[in-house]
């Protein structure tokens, strides 16, 4: 055999290369492709040994099985002949008893060729723990924190997330989230219990949320900055997680969250309850912007918060062009109700005399409209729950009353015995909770000359029911001496057994009852058993949305007073009105 100098060369280069790893001070291993460890120098073997079951370390991606789960997949998924299947892949050794003095194990993965792969491990605990203080002392700086928790504020929010969303591991296994809290209703607790109250109930909110979500979590325990509870406005706060799986795992942390900030208040002077909505968002599925994720999650809280509170929602992109469409509108029906493009149409109720005959002046309903410039007449139901939610519906609604009520005295003036006897005005909730309101009621039957005990105030059940202070100012209105209707009976909450609870005089039985009054016996039934516990209670009822005359023949013989519905007429403006007022019956 002839000696070639050149292999030889070769071959002693190529050893004294092995030669050089294997007494590097880093862990490295050869590897096949399904995790087979070929070679493994000292330091490789000094990391991986308390993480092997068994002292077996036969198959590198078994012994990281219950830290690193994802990484065989991770693996297995590249599928390009050669390069770097990962870099630096943190790994937190936090949940592993006898780890030694390892906290973060990072791992890198070079494919050499279609069997063959390097790994290179080392022990990043130093590093990891080096970033923590970094943030930590970022965190303490007084630019970055809300003096009243003394927890990050929104500045720190934003550069946190930006770093997540920055350093996201490019493997896409774990992803890191959001959630926007906002507390429901936070406003009355101020105005009703001053503000020290609320500031106490927001600090103790704070203590509760740094309580849930401190290490002891799986998700804390991880290194670096894994989770972060922010105060980002005055009853805003955030929370950050990072490392999450799966979005189950934010659920749960979403869920133990509202869990734990429901529970009552016990302030100094106080017993105080407070619910929050969260919004929820990933940010792997979002922008790469920290302020769009937040945007997101506070948009997701909103529909939470329109959902009734007290609860949670994912955001989904389709929120976003709610939100879009709904901001939109609050800027137009801010410029509507500036602009007088608000006005009132009159639907009338006509009393159901026993004699067969119908009663045309018993009395109308006003019913607000919107002409929009661009989209015609607008219905209330695309624009009363967004006045809701602006803060609008108390200008709303001092238009309808101040309106109803003068162009109700003028008809007075013009028809005389003809008038209708009542006028009924639809009442939101939100109105109510608006400072000031039984004031501004007042005024405007002063200001108009319009008798109280012609003007009914119309009230949906679910907002009746809800509460003592709404009963406490249902008695209020009472004493002005006006009139309350119960307004789409059967449709909310309350039931027939609550309804002696309600100063109310009129119960108007709602129109998914009402049309279906001739064809099912249920239905039938249920009006039935309204006009007895009504009449029984000397509350009047009105039968809503009558459209046929078998709905009619149906209502009378059960004994409902009144009627209203497209049968008798649809909503009409004032002129027209007067001339269907002066029609025969
Ligand atoms: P509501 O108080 O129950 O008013 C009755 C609604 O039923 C009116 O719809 C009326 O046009 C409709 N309606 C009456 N008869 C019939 C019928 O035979 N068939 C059918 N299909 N519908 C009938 P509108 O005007 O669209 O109002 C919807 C709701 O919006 C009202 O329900 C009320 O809750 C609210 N709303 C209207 N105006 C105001 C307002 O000024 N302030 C407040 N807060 N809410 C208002
Ligand atoms: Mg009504
Ligand atoms: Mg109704």
């Amino acid at each position: 055999m002839v000696d070639d100098p050149v292999t030889n060369e070769a071959t002693d280069n190529y050893e004294a290369l092995i030669e050089f790893l294997y007494r590097a001070p880093i862990g490295l291993a050869e590897i096949t492709a399904a995790g087979g460890i070929e070679m493994l120098n000292p330091k490789g073997a000094q990391l991986l040994m308390p993480l092997a079951r068994n002292a077996d370390l036969g198959n590198l991606f078994a012994v990281l099985d219950t830290v690193a789960p994802q990484l065989r997949q991770i693996a297995l998924d590249y599928n390009r002949p050669a390069g770097v299947v990962c870099e630096s892949l943190r790994i937190d050794l936090g949940s592993v008893a006898c780890r030694g003095d390892i906290d973060v194990l990072s791992i890198s993965l070079l494919k050499l060729d279609d069997g063959r792969m390097m790994a290179v491990l080392a022990d990043a605990t130093l590093e990891a723990a080096r970033e923590q203080q970094k943030l930590s002392r970022r965190l303490n700086d007084a630019a970055l924190t809300d003096t009243l928790t003394q927890m990050p504020n929104r500045a720190a929010v934003r550069e946190q997330l930006q770093r997540l969303i920055d350093q996201r591991p490019a493997d896409g296994r774990t992803d890191s989230a959001v959630l926007f809290l906002n507390c429901d209703r936070f406003k009355q607790i101020n105005d009703a219990l001053g503000h020290a109250t609320g500031d106490e109930v927001l600090g103790m909110m704070a203590e509760r949320l740094r309580a849930t979500l401190r290490p002891g979590d799986r998700i804390g325990k991880r290194p670096g900055l894994q989770q972060m509870a922010a105060r980002i406005g005055s009853d805003e706060f955030v929370v950050i997680l990072d490392g999450l799986r799966r979005l189950d795992d934010l659920l749960a942390v979403a869920r133990r969250v509202l869990d734990v900030l429901s529970a009552p208040y016990a302030t100094e002077l106080h017993l105080v309850c407070c619910s929050v909505s969260i919004g929820l968002v990933m940010t792997g599925q979002g922008s790469a912007e920290a302020d769009v994720v937040l945007q997101d999650a506070s948009i997701a809280m909103v529909e939470a918060k329109r959902a009734g509170g007290a609860r949670f929602m994912v955001f989904d992109a389709g929120m976003r062009e709610r939100a879009a469409s709904r901001s939109d509108m609050e800027t137009e029906l801010r410029r509507a109700i500036a602009e007088a493009e608000l006005f009132v149409v009159y639907q009338p109720v006509v009393g159901l005399t026993g004699s067969g005959d119908i009663d045309r002046c018993a009395g109308v309903e006003a019913l607000v409209r919107w002409q929009h410039p661009q989209r015609g007449v607008v219905p209330p139901l695309e624009f009363v729950a967004i006045a809701e939610d602006c803060g609008l519906i108390s200008a709303l609604g001092d238009f309808v009353l101040e309106t109803a009520c003068r162009d109700f005295m003028r008809w007075h003036a013009t028809l005389g015995d003809r008038t209708p006897r009542s006028l009924a005005v639809n009442l939101s909730r939100a109105q109510l909770a608006h400072p000031g309101w039984l004031q501004r009621m007042q005024e405007i039957l002063q200001d108009t000359g319009m008798p109280p005990r012609c003007l009914q105030l119309e009230i949906t059940e679910s907002l009746a029911a809800q509460d003592e202070k709404i009963q406490q100012h249902l008695h209020a209105l009472k004493a002005l001496g006006l009139k309350l209707a119960l307004d789409d009976f059967g449709t909310g909450y309350s039931s027939l057994a609550c309804l002696h609870l309600l100063p109310v005089d009129t119960v108007k039985i709602d129109r998914s009852f009402v049309c279906q009054a001739d064809t099912s016996l249920h239905h039938k039934v249920l009006i039935d058993a309204t006009v007895r516990v009504a009449h029984s209670l000397g509350m009047s009822t009105v039968a809503e949305g009558i459209e046929t005359a078998e709905q009619l023949a149906v209502v009378r013989a059960l004994g409902c007073d009144k009627g209203q519905g497209y049968l008798f007429s649809r909503p009409l403006g004032t002129d027209a009105l007067m001339r269907w007022l002066g029609e025969d019956a």
